[in-house]
């Protein structure tokens, strides 16, 4: 079974590298090993797939994996804006995009729509899809004067070609298609790996007392990451959710790796400055604390606050001094947890870590270690903030590749 190039993994990558090979005329062969492509696809976005952004600066946007992954994926982008050629390659597939304050995504707002369109696309060029084919081994065999790659799959069958490209994809989301084998395939063939952690995922934080009030909590805030050193990892301003164990939300995700020391959240970003507590306590001397804080933020919030300054629940605004009427506003400004680990890899969007970016070519995505062999999409060491970022990064890292591989054969 010979093909010009052999995909592995039918996820955003590798669906647009097999279809941009294909319309190069390669014969393309697609290896994917749950039982239907574009498994992870169906299920970003909350299901409506947000596939580009039109505000997308490689440097700010995939920052938490530092100045390698930015000047790469500069060279990836080229001078082209990223979202438009996002926007002109799936409008090759019958896709229009519509534009929500920069977020991008389908016009019917269904990621399914993207995954359809791409499928239809790879048919009608006549790509070969094996669905519930994992692959388990790679090698690169030298026949004459040129390499062919040979695709071993857990069921025994071996399929050849002349390019391979890797796109499992990382570890994050194992129900998806998640996995670490893309890191080994890749390793097989003499790629090293930066280590892979779960990223774009919830916080673990240390449990306080009154923690578990918290849980099921949605609140507007200003939260700021700090490493052990007390520096400002990132500060973004959003709706955290507190969960039984942690934090969660889209402000979290962007800071849950590399994991933070500690998170503070100021719950009153917005409020007009309350200094004048003398006439606080005068207008509200007949309420609780956690009432007169309940008009700032939700019940349970004020509650825990109150409880963690030590007070205790019916205790009223005219029993504390205005020092410590201050104290619990001064709380509730850097209501601060200390993170002890990020939340898995199940429960993680993307991986940061994988295949180390100096041993490709960010215009081809071919590997410098092993020619005839390209890697995209998440198995690479580049991830981004939440946004669109991840899905553009696949999405052009695989059109790159499939253009290169399928253009020289
Ligand atoms: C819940 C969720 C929501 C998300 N929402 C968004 C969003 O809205 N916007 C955004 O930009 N990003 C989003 N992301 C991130 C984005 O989905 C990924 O970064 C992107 O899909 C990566 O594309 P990929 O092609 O590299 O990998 P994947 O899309 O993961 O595809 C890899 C494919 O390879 C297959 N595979 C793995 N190993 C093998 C093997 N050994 N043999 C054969 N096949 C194999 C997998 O089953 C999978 O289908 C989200 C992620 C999750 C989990």
């Amino acid at each position: 079974m010979n093909y010009d190039v052999i995909v592995v993994g039918a996820g955003a990558s590798g669906l647009s590298a097999a279809i941009s090979a294909a319309r190069c005329g390669a014969r393309v062969l697609v290896l994917e090993k749950l039982k239907k492509a574009g498994t992870k696809l169906y299920a970003t976005g909350n299901g409506n797939a947000n596939v580009s952004n039109t505000h997308m600066d490689a440097a700010s946007c995939f920052d938490s994996c530092g100045k390698d992954a930015s000047a790469f994926l500069g060279e990836l982008f080229g001078s082209k804006r990223a979202d438009e050629q996002v926007r002109a390659f799936l409008a090759t597939i019958g896709v229009s995009l519509v534009d929500r304050n920069g977020y991008l995504y389908p016009a019917s707002k269904q990621a399914s729509t993207v995954v359809w369109s791409l499928l239809d696309e790879a048919r009608r060029l006549s790509v070969e899809m094996k669905t519930g084919c994992s692959v388990t081994s790679v090698r690169r065999e030298d026949e004459g004067d040129r390499a062919v790659y040979k695709a071993g799959t857990e069921a025994g069958d071996i399929y050849c070609g002349t390019r391979l490209i890797l796109a499992c994809g990382g570890a994050a989301a194992p129900k998806l298609g998640g996995s670490k084998i893309g890191y080994s395939l890749a390793h097989t063939l003499g790629h090293s790996v930066n280590d892979p952690s779960p990223a774009l995922c919830p916080l673990i934080v240390r449990d306080t007392d009154h923690f578990s009030v918290l849980k099921g909590v949605r609140a507007r805030a200003l939260a700021t990451a700090y490493d052990r050193d007390g520096n400002v990892l990132r500060s973004e301003e959003g709706e955290v959710q507190f969960t039984d164990l942690g934090l969660s939300g889209i402000v979290i995700f962007n800071m849950s790796y590399p994991v933070p020391d500690r998170i503070s959240l100021d719950l009153l970003q917005g409020i007009s400055a309350l200094t004048n507590m003398v006439s606080l306590r005068e207008q509200f001397s007949g309420r609780t604390l956690i009432a007169l804080l309940n008009g700032y933020m939700n019940d349970k919030l004020s509650e825990y606050i109150v409880r963690n300054c030590g007070y205790e629940r019916n205790t009223g605004v005219s029993d504390v001094e205005d020092r410590e009427l201050a104290g619990l506003f001064e709380t509730a400004r850097h209501l601060t947890f200390e993170v002890t680990k990020a939340d898995g890899f199940d429960h993680a969007q993307v991986t940061a870590g994988g295949v180390l970016l100096s041993e490709i070519n960010p215009s081809t995505m071919e590997s410098l270690v092993s020619p005839g062999l390209f890697i995209t999409g998440e198995l690479l060491d580049v991830h981004g903030i939440c946004g669109g970022y991840n899905l553009t990064s696949a999405f052009l890292s695989g059109i790159a590749a499939g253009c290169a591989a399928g253009g020289g054969i």
